[in-house]
């Protein structure tokens, strides 16, 4: 933190230009550049300005997004949204050959750690090395107007390694969520991409303003003034959330010889926000050049092969909508979707997924998942959202509702019960399957035979002796599929599963 603070104040120093300072809350990127990554940018302008093309080379970049929760498991980033947004970032650096990939998503649940106030902490415990890290916070410290920051390590002279934090950190409040072209933004950062207004930080907006230096518009100090990246076109600041003046062209802006311009405002390093769209040839070299010669550890992870996008949203089985299931041990099962290696599972007691409500979430790799953390006879709402590493585009998902029981599966409760056998399993259809019991006391109760959608198919009231009992499953009317049986008695239900073939 103390580092953090320093680097402020010596870049504010450095950046101050006579304007007045305007609030720092209406900067949305907080950005302070490494000093040591305009050796790159000065590399990567001097090959530009020789002619030299950009390079075809086509990179795979592991990212790891840290989903910062509460203690609890509530609060943090919605999932659903996360990865269509992971979606949207992924497809504005394929174009520059930079294909970034879910290399893992994280959740951390600790209320300390929800906004960025123990940052250094929170890196030090989470960073996944050789990836590039992106926190993803309900809240960042340094003002409600900002969205994140890439955060370097400038403060070391001489320091030529990111060996500070080198983290992404984004704000997903409100007001900064749908604002995907911030995450492009501070990524740009992260790869070494100054501000095309690099010097005007903090001056606020400088439309229809008079500047004493800056970049000329004849392009003469291109690779020494603002950015260095001599195609970027000058921009002495704008601070415009929320618009895209004159189109897509900037706000009227005068340079150093009073020469009128306007800044190209789909830049993703501006700060036109709503209108951030794409890099210059100059910026992807400057990123490639970043890759190659200071983030080479991002290359050292094999890129996952051969992965087919997920097209399909999940289809949930169990329980269905209207089941109703013992509440101490509750199977959750989907079908498995194709090209899915990744499922987004979550149980929620609203069916609008509030996140206050959020009962459990978990990342899964297979289609089932059992859960022992729900309340006796309460209404459930469960989601699955189906991904893999390359894949999150898809954001729509299955939900199903389901009650809990009043009483538990456990064998242990149903005293006496000593052992129980179900065969043959699988049973072919209209094979009949035998379940055994294995009693030391008399029972009475119901063999209720349940569907996938947890829908009662067969009920036959049974009564359990001192010595061993069978009792038979007429499998002729049902389908293919899985069944579960519940020999439930007063004191308490047991509870097996059979397969029809
Ligand atoms: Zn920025």
């Amino acid at each position: 933190m103390k580092n953090r603070i320093l680097l402020v104040f010596s870049f504010l120093a450095f950046s101050f230009n006579g304007f007045a300072q305007t609030d720092a809350s209406g900067d949305w990127c907080a950005t302070e550049y490494p000093e040591y990554m305009f050796e790159y940018v000065e590399d990567a302008t001097r090959d530009f300005l020789n002619g030299f093309q950009k390079s075809n080379q086509e990179y795979f970049i592991p990212v790891t997004l840290h989903n910062m929760r509460t203690t609890d498991a509530t609060g943090g980033s919605d999932i659903t949204e996360v990865l269509p947004m992971f979606c949207q970032i992924v497809g504005a650096f394929e174009p520059y050959g930079i294909h970034l990939y879910l290399h893992d998503l994280q959740q951390h649940n600790s209320t300390g750690w929800t906004d960025d106030g123990a940052l250094a902490t929170t890196v030090f415990l989470t960073k996944e090395p050789n990836t590039v890290n992106m926190y993803l916070f309900t809240q960042l410290t340094g003002g409600a107007g900002l969205c994140g920051y890439y955060l370097g390590n400038a403060t070391t002279p001489g320091q030529t390694e990111p060996m500070g934090a080198d983290v992404v950190a984004i704000n997903t409040n409100s007001t900064c969520e749908d604002d995907v072209g911030v995450l492009i933004h501070e990524l740009g950062h992260y790869f070494g991409l100054p501000h095309t207004f690099f010097g005007f930080e903090g001056t606020g907006s400088n439309c229809g303003v008079y500047v004493a230096n800056g970049e000329r518009v004849d392009g003469s100090n291109c690779s020494t003034a603002a950015d260095r990246i001599c195609d970027t076109t000058p921009d002495n600041n704008a601070l415009a959330p929320g618009s895209c003046p004159n189109g897509m062209e900037g706000c009227l802006q005068y340079d150093r010889d009073s020469v009128a311009f306007y800044p190209d405002a789909t830049n993703y390093m501006s700060y036109f926000l709503d209108c951030l769209a794409r890099f210059t040839d100059g910026q992807e070299m400057v990123m490639k050049g970043i890759i190659e010669n200071l983030r080479d550890d991002l290359l050292v992870l094999p890129a996952p092969a051969d992965l087919q996008p997920v097209t399909e949203t999940p289809n949930l089985l169990l329980p269905g909508d209207g089941g109703a299931r013992p509440y101490d041990i509750v199977d959750f099962t989907w079908e498995a979707v194709p090209n899915a290696t990744k499922y987004y599972f979550e149980i929620n007691r609203t069916d609008n997924f509030n996140q206050l409500f959020r009962v459990e979430s978990v990342i899964l790799d297979a289609n089932q998942y059992t859960s022992t953390m729900l309340q006796p006879s309460t209404t459930y709402h469960w989601r699955v959202l189906a991904y893999n590493e390359m894949s999150t585009c898809i954001d729509e998902y299955s939900t199903r509702t389901f009650d809990t029981q009043g009483w538990t599966v456990s064998n242990e409760e149903v005293e006496g019960i000593e052992a129980i056998n179900i065969s043959p399993n699988p049973a072919f259809s209209g094979q009949a399957v035998t379940l055994q019991v294995e009693s030391n006391r008399q029972l009475n109760g119901a063999l209720n035979v349940y569907n996938v959608g947890g829908q009662l198919i067969q009920q036959t009231p049974v009564s359990i002796g001192t010595s061993n009992d069978s009792f038979t499953i007429d499998t002729k009317s049902l389908s293919a599929g899985l069944y579960v049986v519940h020999l439930q008695f007063e004191e308490g239900t047991i509870q097996k599963k059979f397969i029809v073939n």
